[in-house]
């Protein structure tokens, strides 16, 4: 049910850090493709050691779906090897790649031209793609209006008293789409600033309120929603 304080509590958080961040223009990436295969090899792992691996790719030629198609699972492990785990994202990378080659002919826009609540499941079914990676890919290279959740958006909220810890990806997302407008624009800024913020201030073992810009909004909420 929607809440008319939190939603407007969460919409002036978020102008609030538009106002701090600026425009943030995310997601890194020059194409749908490559922030597909960046929100792949982004599991586990900071965004510095998914750059080196994407620019290896691109020196190899292996931006490209019909390429990738071909390229043996091991070789393509050696290539991404910067990102870590690498095996394990070569494979999850070539299930994803052989879903979208076989099922789409490698079109972007074929693609997110189908349903996206129907994408999502279909996302979903491919063994290593999880939630948070299947929204990544629907609403930062689709546009889709799907809001992703990360730790970063659980940890910031637990502090403010939104979630508790156990609270469900599921629970946490729809929270916010029901209390923000259904707008890909807002999620796509919303969820960068969120990531900006847990860098810069929310930190897992020191979190550095009193410099931080959702400072008054810290004990306002008593009571998860
Ligand atoms: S005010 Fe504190 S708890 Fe809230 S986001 Fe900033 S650092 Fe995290």
């Amino acid at each position: 049910m929607v809440n008319q304080k939190n939603s407007n509590e969460l919409y002036s958080m978020h102008q609030v850090l538009l106002e701090f961040y600026g425009s943030l223009h995310w997601w890194p990436g020059e194409s749908s493709l490559e922030i597909m295969v960046g929100a792949i090899l982004t599991q586990n792992t900071n965004w510095q050691n998914v750059s080196k691996a994407i620019e290896k790719m691109k020196e190899e030629g292996l931006l490209e779906v019909t390429a990738l198609f071909h390229m043996d699972e091991k070789s393509l492990g050696k290539i991404i090897k910067s990102c870590g785990y690498y095996n394990l994202k070569a494979r999850r990378l070539k299930n994803f790649i052989n879903f979208f080659y076989r099922n789409y002919g490698g079109s972007v826009e074929r693609l997110f031209s189908v349903d996206w609540k129907i994408l999502r499941e279909e996302l979903l079914k491919i063994n290593g793609i999880g939630p948070e990676t299947a929204d990544s890919i629907l609403l930062y290279a689709g546009n889709k209006p799907i809001f992703v959740v990360d730790a970063y958006t659980r940890r910031i909220f637990h502090r403010h008293n939104y979630f508790s810890f156990k609270a469900s990806y599921q629970e946490i997302q729809h929270f916010f789409m029901v209390h923000l407008p259904q707008d890909h624009s807002v999620y796509n800024e919303f969820h960068a600033q969120l990531v900006m913020l847990g860098k810069d201030f929310c930190n897992k073992n020191n979190p550095l309120c009193s410099q931080c810009p959702l400072s008054p909004f810290l004990n306002k909420k008593t009571s998860h929603s």
